[in-house]
């Protein structure tokens, strides 16, 4: 077996995505089944934007471009970090990908060697330990704890970091807790890594989230609160959840631009460039009217509200009130050890969530998979009448744990 077939043996598929299949099969077999296991809004892609994909198609947009976006979207790029973070890039320290989740990829793989370390704070997104395990990588979890709003403190970050560590992976507003950083608990971490002994660290940033933002806190990202590591700091960004263009697939990064040529340079050798029509999209949804954000985060809100206090009055769960993203991450500590309605015994995250599905048809994410247990991740991305009603089956699955 070659070296990317060994690594391949070493990953896991993707667990949420895995969740929310099984509830679609339980679904087509005609089970009533509420998933909160997506990770996507609910909402529909914006009609402006889907205008631009109409125009694109009508002026025979349709041809390969350059490898890691079009001078447009890049342009568009450069002027959003310039609006909204406060950061000057230039077109050439930026790579657009097919989704975040390849921008990521191509970080990953076109930097590490093998054994390097990965930083990255756990609970966190399923997706960065494989690919880092993937690339030879070695995967390092800095646990976060409930106690500290699911953060990551300066004192676990500083104790994660060795020579051997290559990046740090870094994700605010969070999948899966919605943890969201300010700008001070940003520069406390910025503190720890601009010490000499850490001074070899490289930072990704994935601010997928950036804009699902609540409760009036100001987003913050690495390189805008500490100018000192602008040249060691890869921003990565995208489309997906604020815009609602999931299933377009569209991300991008800016940073140091020997790195983006190495990225570029593998995307040139697997999917080469992002759909045409998809980037004039992405052109239209950073220049275009941002109002339709607020819209949603207001209903975002509400939802969050409503799925904090009613998951807070199931016996044995503790949900914290998280500031971004529309996920919470309840612990469901005191529901380790008891029995479920039908017999099943709860020992683990994952014992919870199966025996939840099959037995009151609510589709959510053991903690495991995210590296923080015991507990799951809900997503509030699904409407307030399905939220309720699978709030209620939560708490009468709690309720007849003995
Ligand atoms: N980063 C985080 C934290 C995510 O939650 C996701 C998607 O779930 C991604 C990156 C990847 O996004 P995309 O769908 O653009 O590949």
């Amino acid at each position: 077996m070659g070296f990317l077939a060994d690594s391949l043996n070493r990953i896991s598929p993707s667990a949420t995505i895995a969740v929310s299949t099984k509830a679609r099969q339980l679904k087509a077999q005609g089970r009533d089944i509420i998933s909160l296991s997506a990770g996507e809004p609910d909402f529909d892609t914006p009609d402006n934007i889907k205008q631009a994909a109409v125009k694109a198609l009508a002026a025979g947009k349709t041809k390969y471009t350059d490898v890691d976006g079009i001078p447009e979207l890049k342009q568009a790029i450069v002027d959003k970090f310039k609006r909204e973070n406060g950061l000057t890039y230039k077109t050439s320290q930026v790579s657009v990908g097919t989704g975040g989740k390849q921008v990521l990829y191509n970080a990953l793989l076109a930097t590490l060697n093998p054994g390097d370390e990965v930083v990255m704070p756990a609970p966190c997104w399923v997706s960065y330990a494989d690919i880092v395990l993937l690339g030879g990588g070695v995967p390092v979890f800095a646990q976060t704890t409930m106690e500290h709003g699911y953060k990551l403190q300066p004192e676990a970050l500083d104790k994660a970091i060795t020579p051997k560590t290559k990046w740090l992976v870094f994700n605010s507003p969070s999948n899966p807790t919605g943890a969201a950083y300010s700008h001070d608990d940003l520069k406390k971490l910025t503190d720890v890594l601009l010490r000499k002994k850490n001074e070899h660290v490289w930072i990704l940033t994935d601010d997928m989230y950036e804009h699902l933002l609540y409760d009036g806190l100001k987003f913050a990202t690495i390189a805008e609160v500490e100018p000192k590591l602008y040249d060691r700091t890869l921003t990565m960004n995208g489309l997906s959840k604020a815009y609602c263009m999931t299933g377009l697939r569209l991300g991008y990064a800016a940073g140091p631009e020997t790195l983006i040529k190495a990225m570029c340079k593998l995307q040139s050798q697997s999917t080469s460039n992002p759909s045409s029509i998809v980037q004039w999209m992405g052109v239209e949804a950073l220049t275009g009217p941002q109002d339709f954000i607020a819209k949603n985060n207001k209903i975002f809100v509400e939802r969050r509200d409503l799925v904090v206090s009613m998951l807070n009055q199931a016996n044995g769960l503790k949900c914290p009130k998280p500031e971004g993203a529309f996920y919470v991450y309840p612990s469901c500590a005191g529901a380790i050890g008891k029995k479920s309605a039908q017999g099943v015994s709860i020992k683990t995250d994952e014992d919870f969530v199966t025996a939840l599905l099959e037995e009151e048809g609510v589709a959510v994410v053991h903690g495991a998979a995210f590296e923080g247990s015991p507990a799951f991740r809900v997503s509030y991305a699904a409407s307030t009448e399905s939220l309720k009603e699978a709030c209620t089956r939560i708490q009468r699955f709690c309720g007849n744990l003995r």
